[in-house]
């Protein structure tokens, strides 16, 4: 198989041509098309492949083996047959913007810190690169706008392609072997005064043309990090995303924009003391409440027997009467919460009590339909929503069983 023409190479911004079809097969649902030449950037060095149309049949994925190219389309086309190939415009010009972006970060981090690209992905909403190095957060803000004030200096991208022995004898900030499996051709972008590396991705004419490129994320990653970034459009619309998020805030909080973050940290802030002071206010409810129960409670050989439902308790309240009943004496409690959407279980058992909490775990999540397990004197576990006469209907069944087997 001859390998295809690559026009993108000698030219970049051709996003339309003729070519002729050379061999076409089904491949599942799909085709697997291959012509004499082609202006379709295929899947590699990271980035995802173009999209768009040959005479109608519909391109969702390119991709290349040994210098042949395998469109994928959704229709079949006549071997032999002259077609026209449409390149979706808006894609290629997001990922030339998403992939000139990655070579400018990472020339400017290697000049700026020696940091190497050692990984480039290019998803389809946003993009990652790897350094061998970890930079802190302020390396990471002068790398983003180092970044951009060389970008808008609007300087020139160009391609050249040269032999191994050219290569070998360049100085590039990266040089890949064997790019697309041909050992005897490279290429290679330049940014002028920036960058220069082998690459066999899609690029802008001019920097201009990415916009803007805001790093969004970074961690560690493997013995370097990972940083997450979006150029052009991307970059724009995620600001219109996190506006929206501000505005939406700024409103809740019927505040200006600027005073948000101090504003949801301070209410944050009341929020843990409030929920501090109000288990408190539980503790001290439970400890009076456990006496009452105790008081009421049916003895059966020597175990107070305590069975109960509370409207919407939530497990904290409950663990903390279940410690105090089981303090307070030689006790046996099931404690049920109902709510709207889920039925809530806490079984307790003082020292010696036989059967102990996670004995009678069993009958209690047969008998609520529940799921739940523990440790000797202490378990807990939730049923699917039930009625309330349902529920009373079982909590009656199971003090009925715990008085029988009580010891
Ligand atoms: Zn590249």
């Amino acid at each position: 198989m001859n390998k295809t023409e690559k026009l993108y190479y000698t030219d970049p911004f051709m996003y339309e041509c003729s070519a002729q079809v050379v061999e076409c097969t089904a491949d599942g649902d799909k085709f697997k098309v291959i012509t004499d030449r082609s202006c379709f950037f295929p899947c590699g060095g990271g980035q995802p492949s173009d999209y768009g149309d040959i005479s109608g049949a519909r391109v969702c994925d390119v991709r290349e083996k040994d210098g042949v190219l395998y469109h994928i389309t959704d229709k079949a086309l006549e071997v032999g047959s002259q077609v026209h190939m449409h390149v979706d415009i808006e894609r290629r010009k997001d990922h030339c913007a998403q992939h000139t972006g990655e070579h400018m970060i990472s020339g400017i981090a290697k000049s700026l810190y020696g940091a190497v690209n050692v990984g480039f992905h290019m998803a389809e909403d946003y993009s990652t690169l790897d350094f061998d190095i970890m930079l802190t957060d302020e390396q990471i803000r002068k790398l983003e706008s180092e970044t951009n004030k060389r970008l808008r200096e609007n300087r020139r991208i160009y391609t050249e392609m040269v032999d191994a022995d050219v290569l070998h004898s360049l100085e590039l900030r990266k040089k890949t072997d064997g790019i697309e499996n041909r050992a005897d051709e490279f290429r290679i972008v330049y940014i002028d005064g920036v960058d220069s590396c082998t690459c066999c991705g899609s690029h802008c004419n001019y920097t201009g043309e990415v916009g803007v490129i805001k790093l969004t994320a970074w961690q560690k990653y493997k013995s370097g990090m990972r940083i997450w970034f979006l150029c052009g459009e991307r970059a724009l619309s995620d600001y219109q995303e996190k506006q929206t998020i501000t505005d939406t805030l700024a409103k809740r909080f019927s505040t200006k924009q600027e005073e948000v973050l101090a504003l949801a940290i301070k209410q944050g802030d009341e929020l843990a003391s409030t929920k501090h002071a109000l288990k408190q206010k539980i503790t001290e409810l439970c400890e009076l409440r456990a006496d009452t129960l105790l008081q009421s409670a049916k003895v059966q050989n020597g175990v107070s027997v305590i069975t109960i439902i509370d409207e919407n308790a939530d497990m904290f309240e409950h663990k903390t009467l279940a410690e105090k009943l089981v303090q307070k004496g030689k006790t046996l409690c099931l404690l049920m919460s109902h709510s709207e959407n889920a039925v809530s279980y806490t079984v307790a058992s003082s020292e010696g009590v036989s059967p102990s909490a996670n004995e009678l775990c069993p009958a209690v999540n047969a008998a609520l339909g529940a799921k739940g397990g523990g440790r000797v004197g202490f378990a807990q576990g939730k049923a699917p929503k039930t009625s309330k006469s349902q529920l009373e209907q079982a909590a009656e069944q199971m003090h009925t069983y715990i008085l029988r087997v009580i010891k």
